[in-house]
């Protein structure tokens, strides 16, 4: 790459970095803004060296099995970035890792690069912006959609205090802004539980922006759901990918493909891959390691 482009990078960065901080600050004077700013103030992220998650030489044992074996890896600010691999690879024991579920035997685990998360709890991992969403959706099925959105803020509306909530004009609006990132704005009202399939997995999304996260987790997003749906999907990522990084985990290789520009392949533990896709695809011996193809 020539000097000019690498200043032409830096200086794109640099815009980013700052439109994103006044988007932020506009949220906290009026909540005016249209980009997901926080209701709930947490301490900001460290990314100016270029990361938002970092972790290296990771390793758990279950029992003496490595279940994840000197994992390193990063994922930029406003990257969406997937993980493919067997069953079994450790894939959902990175996420349970990263978001303090469980806790590595040894290895680094940063976001920003101030922020240490093996010093922090599962619950302040989630307030301090990692949100995280599991393989199955799990939505309250017998409050309507705009409720589930309400209850995600997680501020002082038990279940019963949200039948007589009026709500604040900010969370109103957030509210609104998130239906229609999802596509449920016609659907608001609507018991969760009468939802399709594909429908939960977005309010659930929906139920984690609510939070204002800065890194999201999606554990098979896709699982379960029909062509069209997925595609309808797709386009809700293509609105975020902008506005907050994402990790996917996902094992259909055509579906990541159109996805991420790059990904991350991990076999027992450990990354083998890091990259394009596509010699995933074609790559003889990466056939015999995959046994999705
Ligand atoms: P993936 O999500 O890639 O399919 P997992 O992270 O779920 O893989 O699992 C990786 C390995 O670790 C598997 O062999 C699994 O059985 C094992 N494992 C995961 N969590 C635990 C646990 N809490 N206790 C014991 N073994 C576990
Ligand atoms: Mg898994």
């Amino acid at each position: 790459m020539t000097p000019d482009l690498l200043e032409q990078g830096a200086k794109r960065y640099e815009a980013r970095i700052a439109a994103l901080d006044a988007a932020r600050l506009n949220t906290v004077a009026g909540g005016q803004t249209a980009s997901y700013g926080r209701l709930v103030q947490s301490g900001e992220v460290d990314v100016t060296h270029g990361r938002i998650l970092y972790l290296e030489d990771v390793s758990v044992s279950f029992d003496g099995f490595k279940a994840i074996n000197k994992l390193s890896l990063d994922i930029a600010p406003g990257e969406l970035r997937c993980i493919i691999g067997p069953n079994g690879a450790g894939k959902t024991t990175m996420m349970d890792i990263i978001t303090g579920k469980t806790r590595p035997d040894e290895g680094t685990v940063f976001f920003g690069s101030t922020i240490d998360l093996l010093r922090h709890s599962e619950p302040e991992i989630a307030q301090l912006g990692i949100g995280r969403k599991f393989q199955k959706p799990t939505v309250f099925e017998s409050q309507t959609v705009h409720d589930n959105l309400l209850l995600a803020l997680n501020v002082d509306h038990s279940v019963k205090g949200t039948l007589f909530w009026r709500g604040s004009k900010a969370e109103s609006e957030r509210i609104d802004k998130v239906l229609e990132t999802i596509r449920l704005t016609e659907a608001r009202d609507r018991l969760a539980g009468s939802l399709s399939h594909g429908q939960k997995q977005w309010l659930e999304i929906g139920m984690l922006l609510m939070q204002d996260p800065k890194l999201l987790l999606l554990d098979e997003p896709f699982e379960g759901l029909a062509p069209a749906v997925v595609q309808e999907l797709f386009t809700v990522f293509d609105r975020l990918r902008r506005e907050v990084s994402i990790v996917i985990v996902e094992h259909n290789l055509d579906l990541v493909l159109a996805l991420a520009d790059r990904v991350y392949a991990l076999e027992r533990g450990a990354v083998f891959h890091e990259g394009p896709a596509e010699p995933l695809l074609t790559d003889l011996d990466y056939r015999k390691k995959i046994l999705w193809l």
